[in-house]
């Protein structure tokens, strides 16, 4: 435990994480600086409010290190090679990010230090993170999602309410400045390659990742389909009995967890010794039930199950599971086809994913590609598109790969990124498609060249649909 009062703390970035950060660190006794790159109007009103508790707040010069830090607690999403970070790494200044502080705070002031289930992987994360926290309650547990949805890590470490344990989302960046967190069990859902900008290498990005099973105690659970994930589990460094299980949409060998004729079935963790296999749930339980989500649902059971969870609160737990909005949302139906917001498909592993769970496809697509290519994306995809219109900033890219590997195929492709582009867009997939098709909002790009975020993106989407039945 650490003594914090009169300690010299950093707080790098205003923010979702910075400010509230820095609120616990003042809190706790710490003198606090917080730093910052911008100082815009909105940072500016921020710092007014930290200033007021007695917390220093320097604006626009978020890369010298204040005199004196003896810690620096950093917002996850601050690139490590920034030049605050390798003055720290000269001064010998230890950088922990929210979920460092968040997990080193457990426990404090007498509170039950709860364990966490940990979740990361390119895709499905907040969804799996619900799943199980849904699982999790239907066992009677008091527990929560907690990550970039929710409850925040700070607050279900130290607020009021008491949690037996914790269902958390971890992305690469909060890994990447967590060592010292130690989960109960993780899953490693997939692995694609994503923010590799500010990772720096895709070994880079995925020993990030590898973090999350680092002195796991129970189990540390991965992808049969995805051997990266599997490599992870091999390199790690865990507590003695701790056991890897696998989670595969066929049938499960020993120590997996699968499926066998419609049934989610678990070979892991078998209450019965009579018995090699536990049914958990049908995968009809499983919304929406996309392949890529019958997976997710399957790494939610198996940290449930690790955490000793019966097989009947599995399925009760997915049976009252309700997908978020923009996660593969059906809009409406007009004039046959149905129109899909997956707009929460901000990468090319994600826009796979929906891809594939339709069969004649008008594919709204486009935004910032964040460094990704696209070419294998539409090379599978192919043959499922009907039609193709693309909108925003790295379209051409998008619109290369299709002519490389999709040519037969049309494309719109709409010179524009304003925010009504995506009613225009909506009426050329209406002129595209027939009845029995499907349009597909799923960008495989972000979404801040024209809109805020993507539920922006997918609530614009949806209008647009409306506007089309109207
Ligand atoms: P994350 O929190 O990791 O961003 P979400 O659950 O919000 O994940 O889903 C993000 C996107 O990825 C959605 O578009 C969804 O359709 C897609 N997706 C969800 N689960 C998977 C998966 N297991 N594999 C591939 N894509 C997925």
């Amino acid at each position: 435990v650490t003594d914090w009062q009169g300690k010299n703390v950093t707080v790098a970035g205003l923010g979702v994480s910075g400010i509230p950060a820095a609120r616990v660190l003042h809190g706790l006794g710490a003198k606090v600086t917080v730093v910052n790159d911008g100082d815009d109007e909105r940072a500016r009103t921020q710092a007014a409010e930290l200033e007021s508790l007695g917390v220093t707040v320097r604006l626009g010069d978020g890369d010298t290190l204040p005199e004196g830090t003896e810690l620096i607690v950093t917002a996850p999403g601050w690139k490590p090679d920034k030049p605050l970070f390798l003055a720290a790494g000269r001064a010998g200044v230890p950088v922990w990010g929210d979920v460092e502080l968040a997990w080193r705070l457990r426990g404090h002031g007498g509170r039950k230090a709860a364990p966490w289930l940990a979740v990361t992987g390119t895709n499905g994360k907040t969804t799996t993170v619900q799943m199980l926290a849904s699982i999790l309650e239907a066992a009677g547990l008091r527990t929560a999602a907690v990550g970039n949805i929710g409850v925040s890590l700070l607050d279900a470490v130290l607020g009021e309410e008491e949690y037996d344990v914790l269902a958390v989302e971890l992305s690469s960046y909060q890994l990447h400045w967590a060592p010292s967190l130690r989960a109960h069990s993780a899953a490693v859902l997939n692995l694609a390659p994503d923010h590799l900008d500010w990772h720096g290498s895709m070994e880079a990005y995925a020993a990030d990742k590898g973090r999350v099973y680092e002195g796991n105690r129970v189990a540390c659970v991965y992808n049969t389909a995805d051997k990266a994930t599997e490599d992870l589990v091999r390199e790690a460094d865990v507590e003695e009995g701790c056991r890897a299980i696998g989670f595969t949409l066929g049938a499960p060998g020993p120590s997996q967890l699968g499926v066998v004729d419609g049934i989610l079935v678990d070979r892991a963790f078998v209450e019965d010794r009579y018995r090699n296999a536990q049914e958990l749930a049908e995968v009809s339980d499983v919304r929406p039930p996309a392949p890529h989500n019958i997976a997710n649902a399957l790494a939610a059971a198996a940290l449930a199950r690790a955490y000793g969870v019966p097989a009947k609160a599995v399925r009760d737990g997915l049976r009252s599971f309700t997908p978020d909005a923009h996660r593969i949302a059906h809009v409406a139906d007009v004039d046959g086809v149905a129109y899909v917001d997956d707009s929460k498909a901000t990468n090319t592993h994600a826009a796979q994913a929906s891809l594939a769970a339709y069969e004649s496809i008008v594919w709204i697509a486009g935004g910032l590609a964040k460094g990704a290519t696209f070419g294998e994306l539409v090379a599978e995809s192919a043959k499922r598109l009907r039609g193709v219109v693309l909108i925003g900033a790295d379209r051409a890219l998008i619109r290369e790969a299709l002519a490389r590997h999709a040519p037969e195929v049309p494309v719109v492709d709409l010179d524009r990124t304003d925010t009504g582009a995506m009613l225009q867009a909506v009426q050329e997939a209406r002129r595209l498609a027939r009845p029995g098709d499907t349009v597909l909002l799923a960008p495989a790009c972000a979404s801040m060249d024209m809109f805020a975020n993507y539920n922006k993106r997918g609530d614009a989407f949806a209008r647009a649909v409306r506007e089309l039945g109207a």
